[in-house]
């Protein structure tokens, strides 16, 4: 490749939405564009990468005995219907309309089509095991679209689904598919951990979530160092309290600290005691700030059941006229999100927290939530919250002994990238997928699904490998593994020469190789190739040619080195 005839357009400054480094860094690399709220184009080195990420998990996949097709991106509603999902999506599905008014959705995953698929094609046990798998593009309609890629609204995902003729069998294939998994993010090169997970509205037995680790990752993962428990927060948090646990909040929730005085008060504000269990609350709380008191006005939704207790609203000065239904009416009235907590009307994210208890709630609304978001509005939160205070409050905490006994656990941040699930018989159930068995008789399906976010991969990976000059890719994932910097490409036979007899070299050899003959200056050229992230970077220049050198440069390199220029492929392999 050559850098005149690429596309190559970068940029000094982050536009001002881009709040967290990975969305910063691909607009200045110019490697996506916006178009709408979680709409984008992937420019052409974007692309490069999220090429390479889909080579990877296609050859894994493949690898894996996984069969790859294509299904389409607008689905019928009637296969929605059959499993009731038309109706559970909500909002988050986008349903569209055709010229004779019959509705599609535009797929946000693929279970009901391929069950399809497989209803009409699968009659025998001895066509089993099976898994299919494509790489598509996948529409949300997320309530909160952000971060850029990461949490995009349309965005690509490997999405397969696996199809057995018994439980063991599908915990074969689930496990085929785990070290697939496994396989994929070590060839990223990326720090990741596999967690146990809820597996929610699907349904179904086991379930695990792969994350990159990266503090800005929207995922708390409770895991045990010296042990193989790890889990995602919200399964960590269904095991039952320890009674251990249980009397440190109990011990806590009395501390005389400004905090734990500030949940008191919340909760007597509240009329609950600290210890009891709620699921949905709004209320308004004085602060004073510079010597003026400000009235802030909290709604703190939790997962579960959703139905408001209305008294308790009522008891809240300033909310007492409102009488909410849904989340949805909530979320207009007040422009806050379900799931989250915040200053009302100023949008604020936290993270999305489980069942609590009042003392848990507390904690929340004292702003210590632990998701690292600052708040937007006035708040007496986070920098005042005793972080100790904070950490005894919450149901599972770093220290605790873990569950299996075998040490105590860890807390870390981690940005979900990949999903595999037990299905069971959920959708063949619903669906009538039935095989003759071996007896001849029709029975379930028994299935499995596993979704990778290709394009949340680019967001994950640079969260994890940046500086202060921008991205550095691991070399799997690089748009370029190679950069060529000639210098005076015009005004040199020798650089001219050796840098072409370079790049056809490293062509011949396999490497991604571009060669920058855009004629720019030396500091733009690199700084251009320092923000792409391109993980080698070789300098051709008359002084080193005298001397028989190359400069070679790895992203991660203080300082240049002279090289051979025999041995300089030696270097980037
Ligand atoms: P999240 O919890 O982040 O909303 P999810 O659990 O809803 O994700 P899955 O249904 O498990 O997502 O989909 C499989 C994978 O698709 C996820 O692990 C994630 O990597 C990716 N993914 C999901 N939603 C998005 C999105 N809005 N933008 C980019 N990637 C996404
Ligand atoms: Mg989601
Ligand atoms: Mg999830
Ligand atoms: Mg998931």
């Amino acid at each position: 490749m050559r850098a005149s005839r690429f596309f190559i357009s970068t940029l000094k400054e982050a536009p001002a939405d881009a709040e967290i480094v990975s969305h910063q860094l691909m607009m200045r690399a110019g490697m996506i564009k916006r178009l709408g709220s979680g709409i984008y184009t992937y420019m052409p080195i974007g692309l490069r990468v999220i090429r390479k990420v889909e080579a990877i998990v296609r050859e894994e996949m493949n690898r894996s005995a996984a069969v790859e097709l294509l299904m389409p991106l607008i689905q019928p509603a009637e296969l929605w219907q059959e499993t009731g999902r038309w109706d559970k999506m909500g909002a988050e599905l986008l349903r569209i309309k055709d010229r004779h008014g019959r509705e599609f959705a535009f797929q946000p995953t693929a279970e009901e089509v391929i069950t399809d698929v497989v209803r009409s094609e699968i009659k025998s046990y001895r066509q089993l095991p099976l898994n299919f798998y494509h790489i598509q593009t996948k529409f949300r309609d997320e309530r909160r679209p952000r971060f850029g890629l990461m949490r995009g609204r349309e965005f690509t995902m490997k999405d397969a689904y696996s199809f057995d003729r018994d439980l063991a069998g599908m915990q074969a294939s689930y496990q085929i598919m785990y070290d697939a998994y496994t396989r994929i993010f070590n060839r990223f090169g990326l720090k990741f951990r596999a967690v146990a997970a809820d597996n929610g509205a699907i349904g179904g037995s086991g379930s695990h979530e792969f994350h990159v680790i990266a503090h800005t990752g929207e995922d708390a993962l409770v895991y045990c160092p010296t042990s193989d428990y790890a889990a995602n927060m919200e399964a960590a948090e269904a095991l039952p309290a320890t009674a251990e646990r249980a009397a440190a909040a109990q011990a806590l929730s009395k501390v005389a600290t400004p905090d734990a005085t500030k949940c008191e008060l919340v909760a007597a504000q509240l009329g609950l005691p600290l210890s009891q269990t709620v699921k949905t609350l709004a209320l308004t709380v004085e602060t004073e700030k510079d010597g003026k008191t400000a009235k802030q006005y909290f709604m703190l939704l939790l997962r579960g059941d959703h139905e408001l207790n209305e008294i308790k609203v009522a008891k809240v000065a300033g909310l007492a006229d409102h009488r909410f239904s849904t989340e949805e009416e909530i979320a207009e009235v007040y422009g806050c999100v379900p799931g989250y907590l915040g200053p009302i009307g100023t949008k604020a994210p936290v993270t999305v927290v489980a069942d609590r208890t009042v003392a848990n709630m507390a904690d929340f609304i004292c702003g210590a939530n632990d998701a690292g978001y600052h708040y937007t509005g006035a708040n007496w939160g986070r920098d005042v919250a005793e972080p100790a205070i904070v950490a005894d409050l919450r149901n599972v905490v770093e220290g605790d002994a873990s569950p299996d006994g075998q040490g105590v656990l860890t807390i870390e941040r981690g940005i979900e990238v990949g999903h595999v699930f037990q299905l069971g018989t959920a959708y063949s159930a619903a669906m009538k997928a039935t095989f003759l068995d071996e007896n001849g008789k029709p029975a379930p399906l028994q299935m499995g699904c596993y979704g990778i976010g290709i394009t949340r991969i680019l967001g994950a990976a640079i969260e994890q490998n940046f500086d202060d000059k921008g991205i550095i890719w691991p070399t799997s994932l690089a748009p370029f593994e190679l950069v060529l910097c000639p210098m005076g490409m015009d005004r040199s036979e020798a650089v001219k020469q050796a840098t072409e007899q370079l790049y056809a070299e490293a062509v011949a050899a396999g490497i991604d190789v571009i060669v920058d003959d855009r004629g720019l200056r030396p500091g733009q050229m690199f700084a251009d190739w320092e923000l792409i992230g391109v993980p080698h970077r070789v300098v051709i220049g008359d002084r080193g040619l005298k001397e028989g050198n190359l400069e070679y440069q790895g992203r991660r390199d203080a300082e240049a080195t002279a090289v051979p220029v025999a041995e300089i492929l030696g270097f980037v392999q």
